[in-house]
């Protein structure tokens, strides 16, 4: 194993930048991380301190290089002490939505197999039963329970055990729905962690040390994960809403003097119409970025006049590292517009007929070439081949068009993903749970436009002859077995068939033209 001063590359772990940066940059007393609601925080010193420790006890857990660590946990100020210590030792984190159920779980986890698994109270009776119906966890680390404990008793990895120089293994292990089938998870590498820091600054996100920021995405999701990483390295202070509530949310802008809103549509929306926002001073926000799904026109111009600031959308996915499209601050941007590439990202768009690029203007599927795309997909590696384009260029499985000044425009998504407020959705996971009704002959799901949800899950359902099942009965049998997220929001229309395609497959624009 590599360490510190045995790694020959130039190449710096996200373990050893974040190691250097704590140890060296920062007045240890500094607020990295605070609650707004539970006012629980966490101290730079005390971060860097509890991940030295963490990853000490992990080590002794037998975690290493290679291996990874699942966290099941809402938002809170000890979320990303698991993640640093995992980086100190060259091994990943999984990060999991806290809400799913044990068989959501249980599918989420089937690649990786943390040996070690973070969660909290709320949750641990549900990550004790995956453990007994699962032949992999070890250990369950309770940030409510013996995390304390853990802390107290070890003294912490020093800078020489650091492990660095391992640019290709996984860091960040996120779900991502993909552009067909179930969901997969997305192999980060510490090179692309590192990328990401190229676009956590300015021109493009302001995280500078006198910013503060809100830590309301989630930080299982790439665009929360990534702030927050951010959010560190940066040396900026994060004050953590675990949960979207109006009012904690204007209470933090103004309290905090907010400058940076970092938002998905659903935030916008709430931004733009609700009347609470007039009854708090939002005059130090300056700059508001969105992304994560597409947002209304109406919604980006009604919300520019009412906050009096420019909206810069930006645009990229998990599979990328995040953000691949933004312009820079202050730039002039079109309303409607997703940004313009970064510098180190090539996009070409793709005819969809026949896989050729298209002309200038041409409206096609994006194909993204960078050094942000993913390693791959984990358990996955037979079939990678048709994720690209021309060998290198990512299929985004969006569609859209780039204009005469280089801004990229997204009208339509080619891949089955469904985004319920900016939440990814995978038509196959629901179909799946459809079919098994015995009721059911065969279904199909789709994303219903919804102003305030992006989309809503919405399933087609051919019924067997003669039985009685309701709309109602449909959507609580998907209920059972998804979390709220993913469930029938859209309702459910029964039909006579579910039209495919010559090979069988389902040809949602199809279904999508029935609700027209
Ligand atoms: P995720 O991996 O969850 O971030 O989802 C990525 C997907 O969200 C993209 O492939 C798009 O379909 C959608 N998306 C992200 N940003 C935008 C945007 N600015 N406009 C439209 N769709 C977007």
């Amino acid at each position: 194993m590599q360490t510190i001063s045995q790694n020959e590359s130039n190449f710096k772990s996200p373990g050893e930048i974040f190691f250097n940066v704590l140890k060296n940059d920062v007045d240890p007393n500094k607020i990295a991380m605070i609650d707004k609601v539970t006012k629980k925080q966490i101290n730079y010193g005390e971060l860097l301190d509890q991940s030295l420790k963490l990853a000490e006890e992990l080590k002794a857990l037998g975690v290493k290089k290679g291996d990874f660590v699942g966290i099941v946990s809402g938002n809170r100020p000890e979320f990303f002490v698991p993640v640093l210590a995992c980086f100190f030792l060259g091994a990943a984190i999984h990060p999991i939505n806290e809400v799913y159920l044990l068989n959501e779980l249980k599918a989420a986890f089937i690649h990786s197999k943390p040996k070690v698994m973070f969660t909290t109270q709320d949750h641990f009776e549900k990550v004790l039963v995956l453990r007994e119906i699962t032949d992999y966890i070890n250990n369950i680390i309770n940030f409510d329970g013996n995390y304390l404990e853990i802390i107290q008793k070890r003294s912490g990895l020093n800078e020489k055990q650091i492990v660095g120089g391992c640019e290709d293994d996984c860091a960040l292990l996120l779900n991502s729905s993909g552009t067909t089938s179930f969901p997969k998870s997305v192999v980060l590498t510490q090179r692309n962690v590192k990328t990401i820091f190229n676009y956590l600054k300015l021109p493009y996100i302001d995280l500078n040390t006198e910013n503060v920021f809100i830590g309301m995405m989630p930080f299982y999701h790439c665009f929360g994960l990534i702030l927050g990483l951010g959010s560190i390295v940066n040396l900026s202070m994060m004050v953590i809403l675990r949960k979207f509530n109006p009012k904690d949310y204007c209470e933090i802008i103004e309290e905090y003097n907010v400058t940076c809103l970092q938002i998905v549509p659903s935030i916008g929306v709430f931004l733009a119409k609700h009347p609470m926002i007039m009854d708090y001073d939002f005059s130090r926000v300056k700059d508001i970025v969105c992304g994560a799904a597409p947002l209304g026109v109406e919604v980006q111009d009604a919300l520019e006049k009412r906050l009096n600031c420019k909206i810069r959308q930006m645009y990229g996915m998990t599979e990328t590292s995040g953000l691949i499209s933004l312009v820079p601050t202050g730039d002039e941007s079109k309303i409607g517009a997703s940004g313009k590439p970064l510098p180190w990202v090539d996009i070409k768009v793709i005819d969809i007929d026949n896989n050729e690029e298209m002309a200038q203007g041409g409206i096609g599927e994006l194909c993204v070439k960078t050094i942000q795309n993913m390693k791959g997909y984990l358990g996955m590696d037979e079939d990678t081949k048709s994720l690209y384009w021309n060998d290198d260029y990512f299929r985004t499985g969006d569609i859209g068009y780039i204009d005469e000044n280089g801004e990229i425009f997204i009208l339509d998504r080619l891949k089955e993903m469904i985004k319920y407020k900016a939440f990814q959705v995978s038509p196959s996971e629901l179909e799946d749970i459809l079919n098994s009704h015995e009721y059911i002959v065969e279904s199909g799901v789709i994303g219903l436009p919804d102003e305030r949800a992006g989309e809503l899950p919405m399933a087609f359902v051919v019924k067997r002859e003669n039985v009685d099942l309701s709309e109602e009965a449909v959507k609580e049998f998907v209920a059972g077995h998804v979390s709220l997220h993913k469930q029938l929001h859209g309702g459910v229309k029964f039909v006579k068939e579910i039209p495919k395609g010559a090979s069988g497959k389902i040809l949602r624009k199809t279904l999508r033209q029935l609700i027209k």
